[in-house]
């Protein structure tokens, strides 16, 4: 028996203290579940039903209990006494604990499972298995489809002799029952556990019980946070906790269930009240997502079958807003929405942190929106960005390095890491912030260090550096102790670190160190004996990134750029839901596993129409999910190649979301993006209006007269941004700049014009010139990179020619003809290049590689077209694709080659041995090269330094050139009288 109830807030008061028995709290997104959850445990601990440590709270992610039990405690005072608030993984170690008493198996790692089930799977009898995974047994790819498929047994709380009789019916899982009763006992047998057979031995160790464990592990109340995502496993684990007391509240939205791949069974909370008598509260008004949002989101999930739905709760009082559009590439996307999240944060003020670009893969344009991002400096966060790629976590990774490589050597025994590797890392923390030393200084040390000297002692020379000397002279801190206490040894002997991360500037290094504790303190609960050189290594395995607590965030808010998975249980004012194209998003692709887990459901079946509406249904939920994460508005963005290539058509979802029955009037944005939307902007746009030379000539006339009238008083000239005097009451750079050669190049032309078009980014410096320039550099390097590592120096021009023309399907230069006369210029210079490719070239090693350095403080950075590696060392190579070129007295000076040789030197040693630019467009027989000084690389770094102070005092005086004449901001410069009208004064 149950019956149901549908509350508003004002209600809360009366349904949160009727605390008993079971209830299953049904909460839309934004209702305030977590906080209902955190007030109910409130009330059960202030009514004193129960004391704190009878109250158990179970989520699902250490940052969802950490966040809840941090409420709880606000809201109840500290104590010393907190409620518990934790992960079921973590409450299941707890009970294997308190029954073993404190001998409990260690849990394996990810990458340690996958790796065990490598192991085994290497010495199982082929015969066992069919005939198609015989020969790809032991191979990496096998092991993790294996390591998945006996995790899914155990949260189903599956034996092998249940999997044996399912296997009956599968032909293709012939072998996989008796792996996972070997698997099963070879866990047994080492005292270690993987995350499902964690949750199953709890729930074996419950039952056993007749009160919880029957040893204390017994709770009064137990609440359950986001229901919809348990497994079976989890499930059970919740009913078992709660059968003494009868008190259970678990909390959930049938609609936002997005995690069956993970094990998650949507009918637990569809049969939550037929296995228990309870109630059925449904939490009846979003705070968050007003109504245009959720009946947009609505259209989308419809037509979806949802057990134990509430159906729709009533919208927040709020407006919002929700827009579809359509591009044409996926590079347009990018930008556009780059411009629109910039536009945001500078023009109407929301703070980063509080927009999200989401998506459904990141296989999937995750890079081009990432680097559109990062042109225009919107600090970002990416999903797969890795802790140990951290610079502060990189440095402790070198000394380890260094360390363990001497320690190694003194001893004559093996080391995991390489003695070149571990120079390299010296030279990296030699011209690193914790010793900063300058070039010279450091080739001073290092020339040391090739005549034998060991670094230890290449240290010691320098009285600073003499804790350097000391600290990699003992190795044992690095190879021998936990590796937790092998970083305290590091951070206690080294006074540096505590400099560094006080300093004001260093916040993310604080974090990044703080997080890194963290890891190895968890290591440290599933290996003891791990130290800091084996966690090095270990971390090094590209999976071991899942781990949660390995990401780590950017200095201050940022935008979100993440999946529409990782979005979930988040919020934000404006949400971005991009590359909403078919195929991508719903991505209906038959089986995300070769093994089909997810026909361990009893609920799944190999009938082709119910697998794909399981999986259209599960879609529709994440779409939903994904824009009710929005408080304002919610933009899907999608590209359309056209007919004739019809795998890019805008995603079914984005047309429901539009509320459209055709794709017809979802054109791309570009007119909407020129309406102004305050002050500075109708300037800006009647600016561009007026130089437009396409634009209509009335609108031009128009524009003009609007721009001189307000220059008499109607428009204050103090917020016409781009235009206003420098002054230290109006930076605009902010207090964080980075810069590129590029940019130094642009500076050292006109400062006002690089201030105007490249730091407001007014006016548009784009040209078919550079987007010929673009398209032939990303064909190189698709022609050369087949060749890295094939030792072959260079490629065949035909291929060059096809990846060229390959990428100029998607250019448009404004029409077919246009289209054309540009790719036979590119073709031109292509050929060019190859016919006269330098006989002294030596194969690539990397190509388009993104490098960066630091300058007093501001961080260069840059991308190297071609870093060739030969016997001697490397050579820096820049394709140029205009015909100017420079001077040879000029280009031994080269910043941009100087920087890159600098940032070569820096990263691998000093071993540059030449920076060449190459010019294929010009006229002469053989390549044009002009050649950097390697000589003079001091002097190029002092002009670094002095550019970047200039830069820094925000110098933007205007500088009169014969470039004027092609200037685009003429109109506005104060050198000139026609700008001068743009100033009240
Ligand atoms: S018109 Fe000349 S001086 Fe003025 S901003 Fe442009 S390039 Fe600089």
């Amino acid at each position: 028996m149950s019956d149901e109830t549908r509350i508003d807030p004002g209600e809360w008061d009366r349904i949160l203290d009727d605390c008993d028995g079971y209830q299953l709290i049904v909460a839309g997104p934004g209702t305030g579940k977590t906080e209902f959850l955190v007030r109910r445990v409130a009330r059960i601990v202030e009514m004193e039903k129960a004391p704190r440590d009878g109250v158990l709270v179970l989520t699902f992610s250490r940052r969802a209990a950490r966040s809840i039990g941090d409420r709880i405690a606000h809201r109840l005072g500290q104590s010393t006494m907190p409620v518990e608030a934790t992960t079921f993984h973590s409450l299941a170690l707890g009970v294997l604990e308190s029954a073993t008493g404190g001998a409990a198996p260690t849990p394996l790692t990810t990458p340690e499972q996958v790796a065990t089930v490598r192991d085994l799977l290497g010495s199982e009898d082929e015969s066992n298995w069919p005939v198609s995974y015989r020969g790809i047994l032991a191979t990496p790819g096998f092991a993790e489809e294996v390591a998945d498929f006996v995790l899914r047994c155990s949260e189903r709380l599956l034996t092998p002799t249940d999997l044996e009789a399912m296997a009956r019916e599968r032909a293709d899982w012939r072998g996989l029952p008796g792996f996972y009763e070997r698997y099963l006992k070879h866990l047994e047998k080492a005292g270690r556990v993987d995350y499902g057979s964690l949750l199953v031995q709890a729930v074996a160790q419950l039952e056993r019980g007749p009160n919880g464990a029957g040893d204390g592990i017994g709770y009064s109340y137990v609440l359950v946070d986001e229901y919809q995502d348990t497994s079976p496993a989890q499930a059970r684990i919740s009913d078992l906790l709660s059968a003494p007391s009868g008190n259970l509240t678990v909390t959930g939205d049938p609609y936002q269930s997005i995690y069956s791949f993970r094990g998650a069974e949507l009918r637990n909370i569809d049969e939550f009240l037929r296995r228990h008598d309870g109630k059925r509260i449904v939490l009846g008004r979003s705070f968050r997502v007003p109504e245009e949002i959720l009946s947009s989101a609505l259209r989308i999930v419809r037509a979806g079958d949802l057990p134990g739905a509430a159906g729709p709760v009533e919208s927040a009082p709020h407006q919002g807003r929700v827009e579809c559009y359509i591009f044409d590439q996926e590079t347009a996307e990018a930008e556009w929405i780059a411009g629109q999240v910039d536009r945001a944060i500078r023009v109407e003020g929301i703070d980063p942190g509080s927009i999200a670009i989401l998506m459904r893969s990141k296989q999937e344009m995750l890079n081009e929106m990432s680097r559109s991002l990062a042109r225009r400096r919107i600090p970002h966060d990416r999903p797969d960005r890795r802790l140990i790629d951290h610079p502060a976590v990189r440095l402790i990774a070198d000394l380890v390095e260094i360390a363990a490589t001497e320690g190694a050597s003194r001893s004559g025994s093996d080391s995991v890491f390489e003695t070149e590797g571990a120079d390299a890392a010296a030279r990296r923390l030699l011209l690193g912030p914790l010793i900063g030393l300058s070039l010279g200084a450091q080739r001073g040390l290092t020339s040391l260090r090739r005549q034998g000297m060991p670094w230890r002692e290449v240290f010691a020379t320098t009285e600073s550096l003499a804790d350097f000397g000391g600290l990699i002279g003992d190795v044992d801190w690095a190879t021998a102790m936990p590796a937790i206490e092998g970083f305290w040894h590091v951070w206690t002997s080294l006074p540096h670190f505590g400099e560094i991360v006080a300093h004001p500037d260093r916040a993310d290094w604080r974090r990044a160190y703080s997080s890194f504790a963290q890891v190895l303190d968890r290591q440290a609960d599933r290996d003891p004996g791990l130290s800091l050189a084996g966690f090095f290594e270990v971390a090094e395995d590209e999976s071991f990134e899942a781990t949660p607590l390995i990401t780590h965030t950017n200095d201050g808010p940022a935008v979100a750029l993440t999946t529409l998975h990782q979005a979930k249980g988040l919020e934000f004012d404006v949400v971005f839901i991009a590359n909403a194209v078919e195929g991508v998003f719903p991505d209906l692709r038959r089986s995300r596993r070769m093994l089909r887990p997810e026909l361990l459901s009893p609920e799944r079946t190999t009938d082709a129409s119910a697998v794909s509406a399981f999986q259209i249904q599960e879609e529709m939920r994440l779409a939903y999910t994904a824009m009710t994460r929005a408080r304002s508005r919610v933009v899907w963005t999608a590209t359309d190649a056209g007919v004739d290539q019809g795998e890019r058509r805008p995603s079914r979802f984005l047309l429901a979301a539009s509320g459209n029955t055709t794709l017809e009037g979802l054109g791309s944005p570009r007119h909407e993006e020129l309406e102004p939307v305050s002050l500075a902007e109708a300037e800006i746009a009647l600016r561009r209006i007026a130089a437009d030379p396409i634009a209509p000539a009335p609108a031009r006339t128009a524009a003009v007269s609007i721009l001189a009238r307000s220059s008499r008083g109607a428009w204050d000239a103090r917020y016409f941004r781009g235009v206003a005097p420098p002054g230290p009451d109006r930076p605009i750079l902010g207090s964080v700049f980075s810069m590129s050669p590029s940019q130094a190049d642009g500076y050292t032309r006109c400062p006002r014009r690089y201030a105007v078009e490249r730091r407001l980014r007014l006016g548009d410096p784009t040209s078919p010139y550079m987007t010929t320039g673009s398209l032939i550099h990303k064909a190189l390097e698709l022609a050369e990179g087949k060749l890295i590592g094939t030792g072959v120096s260079h490629g065949d021009v035909d291929d060059a020619l096809a990846a060229l023309r390959s990428q100029w399907e998607a250019a448009d230069f404004g029409s077919g003809p246009l289209n054309r006369a540009w790719l036979a210029r590119a073709e031109k210079i292509v050929r060019s290049l190859y016919e006269k490719w330098p006989a002294s070239s030596s194969p690539a090693v990397k190509l388009e590689q993104e490098v960066e350095m630091e300058i007093d403080g501001v961080t260069w950075y840059g991308v190297i077209d071609r870093l060739e590696e030969s016997a001697k060392g490397h050579r820096v190579v820049d394709y140029k694709t205009g015909t100017q070129y420079p001077t040879v007295d000029d280009a031994a000076v080269s910043i941009q080659l100087g920087f890159y040789a600098l940032a070569v030197n820096a990263e691998e040693g000093p071993n540059v041995v030449a920076a060449e630019l190459w010019y294929p467009a010009t006229r002469a027989k053989s390549l044009t090269i002009r050649k950097l000084d390697l000589g003079r690389l001091d002097e190029v770094e002092q002009a670094m330094r002095d550019i970047t102070s200039l830069v820094a005092s925000e110098d933007w005086r205007p500088q009169v050139s014969s470039a004027c004449n092609r200037c685009a901001i003429k109109s506005s410069c104060p050198a000139w009288p026609e700008g001068r009208g743009a100033y009240l004064s």
